[in-house]
């Protein structure tokens, strides 16, 4: 008798079925369709890159076993993945069985029951079975004040937040520099998802703790015990991957478990520091998921989210801020907003202190001495200094609205080395030069860049002043 296809898959079918749970039957197996059989090389059609990848990893063995019972030792399987686009593209991925990835007993699957899960979250006043959020509930979306910064994220992540697991973000990768709100963003997320549907396990977990705990399992021997863990989250929160970078057998135990759980509709979060293509030693399969979902990115709020954020915190903490010392905070502070929210501690940590209230002189004292951290050694006041200094111009012309030619160019040199040595903005370095604005920044730097290509020795003064700044930053 000729054997079909059909045929040979359903025998195959039948022995699988008594190797494996039937949850796992149902979600790997069932949905697989036989395609073809050509001499001795079946092929199979799996609904995606992922199923593919999976069975490649846990089920490689029992794979060969059906297929060579069934097609005798020269066996072959091969698999046509429908490639995700969902369209009916089909693009073949020969893989020759016996295959050379060589797995050990891998039993993820066999979910049902008698499993060891031991709550890798070492928290004394936690059960061991517990399932344990991590979660911070002053992390809400109502505090986290909506700008031109970070629209996307924020809204992705609250489409995220009322259907986890079921919008096409999924996952949903965050990436912003240092202190621009990633960790507060994932959070607000977690919060409410599990606000809204009590039964949802959201985890939240840094790429580091996650690490640690991977090493701890390794070494007591509760891999199994770890993995079980993660496999129950709906939800999975994972701060900072950028943190995986170089660690290889991390990676290998994140991308089973994020390939698990995507592939049972669970949502999966995530941040970064960069962009994921600038994610340097990142596996590359494990980068390619990433970009299955919605990457969006956070930038530095604007000036007008800024006073924003410093209105938001003074409410929630009863305190009142005159306006022009908002001011004047949101525009000297633009690198993030945590340092912001430092500035904004310290403030009010000196008006306790020294029972006075807050007004713009105490801002000022204040901020000098963070602002010199903040700004590594070249800030604004010691590039206006050097400069002054150097075309013998005193720091208050520069600031000064005089228009006699010698100023205007220091002044502009001044702006110039503000671009290129401080995170501040146009806007910001215009307040620091009399309140001028940033149009005015960006025809300085302009200026002083033509005229050093013309005039050789403006050129070399700007060199000069620029050895300063380095010296100074080393
Ligand atoms: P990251 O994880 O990116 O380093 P965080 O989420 O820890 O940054 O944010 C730093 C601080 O700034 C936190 O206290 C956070 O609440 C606050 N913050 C950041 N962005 C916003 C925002 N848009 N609105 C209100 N607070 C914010
Ligand atoms: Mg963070």
């Amino acid at each position: 008798m000729v054997k079909s296809e059909t045929s040979v898959w359903d025998d195959c079918l039948d022995f699988i079925r008594g190797q494996v749970g039937d949850q796992s039957f149902r979600t790997w197996f069932e949905p697989i369709r036989p395609l073809s059989l050509n001499q001795e090389t079946l092929t199979i059609q799996v609904p995606s890159q992922f199923f593919y990848e999976y069975l490649e990893e846990h089920y490689v063995h029992l794979l060969r076993q059906c297929i060579q019972n069934q097609l005798g030792p020269g066996g072959k399987l091969e698999y046509s993945v429908i490639v995700d686009s969902g369209s009916m593209q089909n693009q073949a991925y020969s893989v020759t069985l016996p295959n050379q990835r060589q797995h050990k007993n891998n039993s993820w699957d066999n979910a049902n029951g008698k499993q060891e899960v031991v709550n890798p979250f070492e928290m004394p006043s936690l059960d061991k079975n517990s399932r344990y959020s991590n979660l911070n509930p002053n992390y809400s979306f109502d505090n986290y004040i909506e700008g031109d910064c970070n629209r996307l994220a924020r809204s992705a992540g609250i489409a995220v937040a009322e259907k986890p697991g079921i919008t096409s973000f999924n996952p949903l990768m965050i990436y912003g520099g240092v202190g621009l709100g990633k960790t507060h963003l994932v959070q607000a997320i977690g919060n409410k998802v599990s606000e809204a549907t009590s039964g949802n396990f959201v985890l939240y977990v840094s790429s580091e703790k996650f690490t640690t705990q991977f090493t701890d399992a390794i070494k007591n021997n509760s891999i199994q015990s770890f993995t079980n863990y993660y496999l129950q989250v709906d939800t999975l929160i994972i701060d900072d991957v950028q943190f995986f970078s170089g660690k290889e057998k991390t990676q290998e135990m994140f991308f089973h478990i994020f390939n698990h759980l995507h592939q049972n509709g669970k949502q999966i979060i995530m941040s970064s520091d960069r962009a994921p293509r600038d994610l340097k030693g990142l596996q590359d399969r494990l980068l390619s998921r990433f970009k299955w979902g919605l990457t969006a990115d956070l930038q530095m709020p604007d000036f007008e989210t800024r006073m924003a954020i410093i209105m938001r915190k003074m409410q929630s903490d009863g305190i009142y801020i005159p306006d022009d010392v908002v001011e004047y905070l949101a525009y000297s502070v633009d690198t993030n907003v945590r340092e912001l929210e430092g500035v904004l501690i310290s403030l009010i940590a000196h008006a306790t202190l020294n029972k006075t209230d807050i007004n713009l002189e105490l801002a000022k004292q204040t901020l000098k001495n963070i602002v010199h951290d903040i700004e590594s050694e070249v800030g604004v006041d010691y590039i206006q200094k050097t400069v002054g200094e150097y075309f013998q111009i005193s720091v208050e012309d520069l600031k000064d609205k005089t228009r006699k030619k010698e100023i205007v160019i220091a002044r502009q040199v001044a702006m110039y080395l503000c671009k290129e040595y401080t995170n501040h903005s146009l806007k910001s370095i215009g307040y620091h030069f009399g309140g001028r604005d940033h149009s005015t920044v960006i025809h300085a730097v302009q200026s002083v860049s033509d005229m050093m290509d013309i005039d050789q020795k403006f050129g070399q003064a700007i060199e000069e002043l620029k050895k300063k700044m380095k010296m100074k930053m080393v």
